[in-house]
């Protein structure tokens, strides 16, 4: 039998038993049913009792001990007792999961705040408060937006693209730059993170100082060295002897100036994060005289061909794009023997503005291609260095494409050729017609 049920048998048998009571004594006096009827009554009375004193111990169950009580009340009592000490038991460890969370958080270098689908402010910690300014009695419940004004990162809300954080400049403390990054959670919940990244930035900014200031100063004496070259080359009374050696130092020289206005170019593009402004260009009268270059090289592919296949103009910086372009194309003509062939195309569609070059040259191997961008990557250093290569052109490409909004796309096929194709986005792209109604 279940416990309830023999609760359950046992008051009845208590009931009955009452009953029977109540009916003997009612019986001596010569009233049985009189008689049960009071000792019903007075049982009933003492579970009125009972349940008052449950109710009160219900009432004030933190400060006093349950009444000691067998039968239904007991179980009622123990039952209720035990529930009692599950839920103190949870919430102990509720809270003190809670803690440990806090302290974690607290302790936690960087700064986390929690936001809602609105992204207002729901809780934060302790290193966010002190990175972003924020305050718990003001700032609980505020747009992130209308805390953080800085317009990087509202560039980075508008654009909706989470994948990187962004590096924030602050202006107080001044000079102190903030990395910042969104995640999305739960049901529209993001977390933002931010970490104090001044002390990076500050080190890049003398790496960046250190080779622009190097590279400055190489210059001059460089710029005398080849001017002396220069005119040994050219003094007819110098013995025949040092004309090979004489050339060679000036091929190297010419290098060590390419390396050195390369180099200058890169910290230049690196001097501001900011995005290249820009005016329309007429890419076609910019390929037709980066063909002109190149048929312009002593020794170079036979064909170069021009495929225009719209009219759209380009939005972006003149000198930069120019550099940019002349890279792609430099290395095409570098690549590809006398008689191969290049072709330069511009075309638009809904996704923007491309401009590719593509040639018919030694080509690429796919294990190199990803790493083709960084600063003096090259396939074959030997060949990069015969060709008067400074390794830098391509540093050069991704870093204009970057401040135009744009990619690199980079095809190749070794022995057959390579394609290098520029994608610049919408914005960058303007249409005739649009530039005829705004003008
Ligand atoms: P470099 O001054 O050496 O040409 P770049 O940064 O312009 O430096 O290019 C990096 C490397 O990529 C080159 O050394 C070369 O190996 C490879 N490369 C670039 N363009 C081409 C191309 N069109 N065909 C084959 N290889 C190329």
């Amino acid at each position: 039998m279940r416990p309830g049920h023999a609760a359950l048998g046992y008051a009845a048998a208590r009931v009955a038993g009452a009953a029977l009571a109540g009916v003997l004594l009612g019986a001596l006096l010569g009233r049985p049913f009189g008689g049960m009827a009071l000792a019903l009554a007075a049982y009933l009375l003492w579970h009125l009792a009972m349940l008052y004193r449950v109710e009160w111990w219900l009432q004030h169950r933190s400060v006093t001990e349950p009444p000691e009580t067998g039968g239904v009340w007991g179980t009622v009592i123990s039952l209720v007792a035990r529930l009692h000490r599950r839920k103190r038991f949870h919430k102990e460890r509720f809270v003190q999961l809670m803690r440990q969370l806090q302290l974690s958080t607290a302790a936690l270098p960087n700064g986390v705040v929690i936001l809602n689908a609105q992204r207002e402010i729901v809780w934060f910690n302790r290193m966010a408060g002190r990175l972003l300014g924020l305050r718990r009695d003001t700032d609980l419940g505020v747009r992130i937006e209308n805390l953080l004004r800085e317009p990087q990162f509202g560039r980075y809300l508008a654009k909706g693209d989470y994948a990187n954080p962004v590096i924030v400049r602050r202006s107080s403390p001044q000079d102190s730059y903030l990395s910042v990054q969104l995640v999305a959670y739960g049901d529209g919940q993001q977390l933002l993170l931010a970490a104090d990244v001044s002390r990076q930035m500050r080190l890049e900014a003398v790496r960046r100082d250190f080779v622009a200031n190097a590279s400055h100063e190489l210059r001059s004496p460089l710029t005398v060295i080849s001017g002396y070259l220069e005119t040994l080359s050219q003094d007819p009374s110098l013995d025949a002897e040092f004309a090979v050696p004489l050339a060679e130092m000036r091929r190297q020289a010419e290098r060590m100036n390419a390396i050195v206005r390369d180099l200058l170019e890169l910290s230049r593009l690196e001097e501001t994060d900011e995005r290249a402004g820009g005016e329309p260009l007429d890419v076609a009268g910019l390929m037709a005289l980066l063909r002109r270059d190149v048929l312009a090289r002593p020794v170079h592919p036979r064909e170069v061909r021009l495929r225009i296949d719209s009219d759209a103009a380009l939005i972006g910086k003149e000198s930069e794009i120019h550099s940019a372009f002349a890279n792609l194309v430099d290395n095409a003509a570098k690549y590809t023997p006398p008689e191969g062939s290049i072709e330069m195309r511009w075309w638009s569609d809904i996704e923007g503005g491309h401009f590719a070059v593509t040639d018919t040259g030694i080509g690429i191997p796919a294990e190199h291609i990803p790493r083709l961008t960084e600063r003096f990557y090259r396939v074959d250093p030997g060949r990069s260095r015969a060709t008067g290569g400074s390794g830098l052109g391509l540093a050069i490409v991704k870093h204009v494409l970057q401040r135009h909004g744009a990619e690199l796309e980079i095809e190749s096929t070794p022995g057959k050729g390579s394609t290098f194709t520029c994608h610049f986005p919408p914005e960058r792209v303007l249409l005739p017609e649009a530039a005829r109604s705004s003008g």
